[in-house]
């Protein structure tokens, strides 16, 4: 997850009922690992890939979410950075 820059969007302006709208959209695709949310085996191993795919999507979402719904700062404006 290397690519994931979230800081760099201008949450305070974005439009944060359209992000929520289609995050929800897009989290209503995402396929449940039933069998690994239902798995009581203690330090099971058999549904890591599940999980780690089950994790990939949703992030997927936010990160699509985001750059759908708000807009990002460039570079000039993160340099000019009042803290730096
Ligand atoms: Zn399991």
């Amino acid at each position: 997850m290397s690519e994931c820059n979230l800081s760099k969007y201008l949450w305070d302006k974005a439009n944060l009922e359209l992000y929520r709208d289609v995050l929800c959209k897009a989290l209503s695709y995402v396929n449940l690992p039933i069998d690994a949310l239902l798995c009581k085996e203690h330090d099971c191993q058999r549904h890591n890939a599940q999980l780690k795919l089950y994790y990939t999507d949703i992030v997927k979402c936010f990160q699509a979410a985001a750059a759908e719904c708000v807009c990002k700062a460039r570079t000039a404006e993160i340099l000019v950075d009042p803290g730096t």
